[in-house]
């Protein structure tokens, strides 16, 4: 019997079995056709059957139910003319077969779902050489007891560990790279450029990218342009000067008894004495032509006696720094992966590492590194992926039962006095504010703190609901503090605040409601500190200032965070704990797309408001040239003269506010000078004082500007309705998140507004994220869009501490496998919250080293 027939077989039965959805192999049937070609070579089927199976596997995923089964029956029957001895084969099995002792072992947990019979392909023959580790620096502790969950790296610990740590992950992976043969202090020190300091870190360093090298073809047989590995002997090796002697050609002539194929090196004479004739090598590479036959220009080759890490398969390629190659560096990634990940035990129980259909955390990373097939290699990838966001969403479930835990004040809000408030503003509310506004009366009467994210595109008109919440807290005499990232928006919000809690007779006296920036004189800051912990200030607005500093409230009930991306999670915490169990808003104009929310925000309760206030008309948004900026000018010209403001935002030249502040000033000389020489311009950029700021923002508020010059200070929450035009320039530079914030600043009342988009230069006018801002208004579908483009950490923006370090090989784009992560997270939270069960012990402590024993997921 030949065991690749064998296998087949059982690929078949399985297949018919679960009603040809091409689930008996993960990725497909196809995906296994690489390794079963080679072990039906080492079983010596002939060519054809190979052939015939390979064939007509390839396309398999492609085929309909039925189309798969006629394939798997014609497969079946050419196999019984070849070897009719094989007998026949029952296609369906009466029972379902036990699953496969030898491959897994199933969970003895009886909660967990039975799991469709899979073949997980894994891949344990990786070559196990040992790394010889020096026994004396680096103690190997095999079947240690338990140990402290977080070992002390050999290096700051400002950057994080990767991968999981348990107390069975053996502790001699914190030796340092020395203890690796072929590292000395020197090429350690090149390795901690590249954050490599310990054993662990080299098994953490995932490949960032991959070369397949995995189809060895007959040179006969070779194409132009083709990438690929040929085996080889030497028929003649050549070496001479060429140019006057100005360099040098190695040629060597390479057959495999289908053909010749040349192969040529430049300047590296050397190379001539290396090659010896009739010694075989592979070669790896592209397949150029030369004078009408086909040739390699200097391809990575290799003795084929030696093992083939370079040629030959799927090669990993990792990031490079000076000093090393990186055949060097993958020879030294083999040393520690072949012998460190198979010691590696793995966390995910069993239960869950089935029920998602995933390789063991050994396998995987064995894998990732050196891939056999791509099968293999995208099976590890989403592995080690699913590890990450299920930590994640593990993280954000914690932190919501905690929060829900803890008793909040309940504020009972009467529905005539909440109608009469209403009925004060000079507008009626939305459907989505008035969905809102009865989110958060719930949550007042909940018992539970609040713990909210009000996400709102811009001009939702966030601002009145918080206001609203404001004065339900205030009411009952209690307290509430709102703090947003600048000055000018703390500004801003103070006056909006101030009219909508001050308006009727039970309403708060101004003197209760104060304005807190860091900016605001000493013996103000003074009086307000006083106001606020003998409580007779109900209501304080406020910058960074609300928190730096010994800010004490008699009873803080209510926070809120206008921006909230702008704050780092402490900064928010910080908030938090300036009352007790006090109920919490978040504020984001960040339109999180569904995936990112449910990640990142799982353990906040959200409110989406997704309409604009009613008769707002849509922005037009254009792309102009930059020798088209007259036209722009004439539009601001013809606004104005129609009674509207103009916004004009200079970019970030540089990472620097005072080169910015330059730029933004000279145009404005330049601008106010000749093109709107009639016109009053005024200016504002982020080194100017917080009062002169506001005192810019005033007169352009009051009209006495027609034109503010600015940099991205107004870039949030800034809100002049009479403004109809914002021209940016550079618009290039910016990030997609920042242009649709830039134009936020327009289209706040009931005119039409404009968005003018002049980039640099006119090569630029093709810039993907300006042409997404002239199609689409629409902040959730710009989102998307940036998430695509850029990734979360960047979208989330820097501030967002905490996230996106973590994750090195996910990515929050992909909703299937974040689905898959929170369904088990939630099955494992709902059986054992605090994963107190034995066989959740190793989760527990890689939960913890993932989240560090401060931040419990707190990334809201
Ligand atoms: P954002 O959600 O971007 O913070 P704001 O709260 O600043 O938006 O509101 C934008 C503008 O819309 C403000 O001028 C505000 O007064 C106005 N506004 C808010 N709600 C309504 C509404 N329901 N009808 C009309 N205008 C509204
Ligand atoms: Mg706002």
């Amino acid at each position: 019997m030949y065991p690749s027939i064998e296998k087949l077989q059982k690929y078949v039965r399985l297949e018919a079995k679960n009603g040809y959805d091409n689930k008996a192999v993960i990725g497909g049937l196809a995906s296994m056709l690489e390794s079963w070609e080679a072990e039906a070579r080492n079983d010596e089927l002939s060519e054809e059957i190979v052939q015939a199976v390979t064939g007509r596997l390839r396309d398999y995923e492609g085929l309909s139910a039925d189309g798969r089964k006629v394939t798997l029956f014609g497969i079946g029957n050419r196999l019984k003319r070849e070897y009719p001895e094989l007998g026949d084969e029952k296609p369906v099995p009466t029972r379902p077969k036990p699953f496969d002792q030898a491959q897994e072992k199933p969970t003895p947990a009886p909660e967990a779902k039975p799991v469709p019979e899979q073949e997980i392909a894994e891949n344990g023959d990786q070559a196990q050489t040992p790394a010889p580790v020096d026994t004396k620096t680096a103690p190997q502790q095999e079947g240690v007891g338990k140990q402290t969950p977080s070992h002390k790296p050999a290096r700051p610990r400002s950057e994080s560990v990767p991968g999981a740590v348990t107390s069975e992950t053996p502790i001699a992976l914190n030796a340092v790279l020395t203890v690796l043969q072929g590292v000395g202090p020197r090429n350690a020190t090149t390795l901690e450029k590249l954050g490599l300091f310990t054993l662990r870190d080299m098994l953490y360093n995932f490949p960032h990218r991959y070369d397949d090298y995995s189809q060895l073809k007959p040179i006969k047989s070779l194409w132009y342009g083709e990438q690929v590995t040929v085996i080889g002997n030497i028929k003649s090796v050549t070496g001479r000067p060429l140019r006057g002697g100005r360099s040098h050609i190695t040629e060597v002539l390479l057959n495999d008894g289908t053909g010749s194929l040349r192969l040529t090196w430049f300047n590296q004479p050397w190379l001539t004495n290396r090659f010896k004739q009739g010694v075989s090598i592979s070669v790896s590479g592209k397949i150029d032509q030369y004078l009408g036959r086909l040739q390699m220009s200097s391809p990575d080759w290799e003795l084929v006696e030696t093992e083939n890490l370079h040629t030959n398969r799927i090669v990993p390629i990792y990031s490079l720094t000076k000093k090393i190659t990186q055949k060097w560096l993958r020879q030294q990634m083999n040393q520690v992966v072949s012998y460190w990940a198979p010691q590696i035990t793995d966390h995910l129980p069993d239960s869950v590492r089935l029920a998602a259909h995933l390789p063991r955390l050994n396998t995987a990373l064995e894998n990732v590194h050196f891939p056999k097939t791509q099968a293999h290699l995208k099976l590890a990838r989403e592995r080690l992926a699913f590890d990450e966001i299920f930590f994640l969403q593990m993280g954000v479930l914690r932190q919501k039962q905690d929060w829900q835990s803890v008793m909040g004040r309940i504020f009972d809000i009467s529905e005539e006095w909440l109608k009469a408030r209403k009925d004060d503003l000079p507008f009626t509310l939305t459907d989505s504010q008035e969905k809102a506004v009865s989110d958060i009366v719930m949550d007042f009467g909940s018992g539970r703190p609040m713990n909210r994210l009000l996400q709102g595109d811009v001009g939702s008109g966030k601002t009145v609901v918080a206001g609203l919440a404001i004065a339900m807290v205030s009411n009952a005499g209690a307290q509430a503090a709102m703090m947003a990232p600048t000055s000018i928006l703390a500004e801003q919000h103070y006056r909006s605040l101030s009219k909508i809690l001050t308006t009727n007779e039970n309403g708060l006296a101004e003197s209760e409601i104060r304005l807190l920036v860091g900016d605001t004189p000493e013996a103000r800051k003074q009086e307000i500190r006083e106001g606020l912990l003998n409580g007779s200030i109900k209501v304080v607005v406020g910058t960074h200032a609300l928190i730096q500093g010994p800010i004490e409230f008699a009873n803080l009930q209510l926070a809120i965070v206008d921006e909230q991306h702008r704050f780092g999670v402490d900064q928010r915490a910080a908030l938090r704990e300036k009352g007790e169990n006090l109920h919490l808003m978040v504020m984001t104009a960040t339109p999180i797309p569904r995936s990112l929310a449910l990640t990142v925000h799982g353990d906040l309760d959200i409110s989406v408001m997704d309409e604009l206030p009613a008769g707002r008309l849509p922005i037009e948004t254009h792309v102009l040239r930059p020798q088209e900026r007259e036209r722009a000018y004439t539009m601001i010209r013809s606004q104005v003269l129609d009674g509207k403001q103009a916004f004009i935002i200079y970019p970030l030249v540089e990472e620097s506010e005072k080169i910015e502040a330059r730029a933004a000033v000279k145009e404005h000389e330049a601008l106010q000078a000749d093109v709107f020489r009639k016109l009053n311009v005024g200016l504002l950029h982020g080194r100017m004082k917080p009062a002169e700021k506001e005192k810019v923002m005033a007169k352009f508020r009051a009209k006495e500007y027609d034109i503010l010059v600015a940099t991205t200070v107004v870039e949030v929450g800034v809100d002049v309705p009479n403004a109809t035009v914002m021209l940016i320039e550079g618009a290039d530079r910016f990030g997609l998140a920042q242009l649709h914030q830039l134009r936020g600043r327009v289209g706040r009342g009931m005119d039409k507004s404009y968005c003018l988009l002049i980039p640099t230069d006119n090569d630029d006018i093709e810039n993907e994220r300006l042409l997404a801002m002239a199609e689409s208004n629409d902040g959730f579908v710009l989102a998307e869009k940036d998430l695509e483009q850029r990734g979360p950490g960047e979208f989330l923006g820097k501030r967002q501490s905490g996230y996106g370090t973590g994750l090195r090989m996910a990515s929050l784009t992909d909703i299937d496998l974040i689905e898959k992560a929170r369904e088990r997270a939630q099955a494992i939270f709902s059986q054992d919250a605090n994963l107190e069960k034995e066989e959740h012990q190793l989760l527990s402590e890689a939960l913890d080293h993932f989240w560090g024993e401060t931040s419990k997921g707190d990334l809201s």
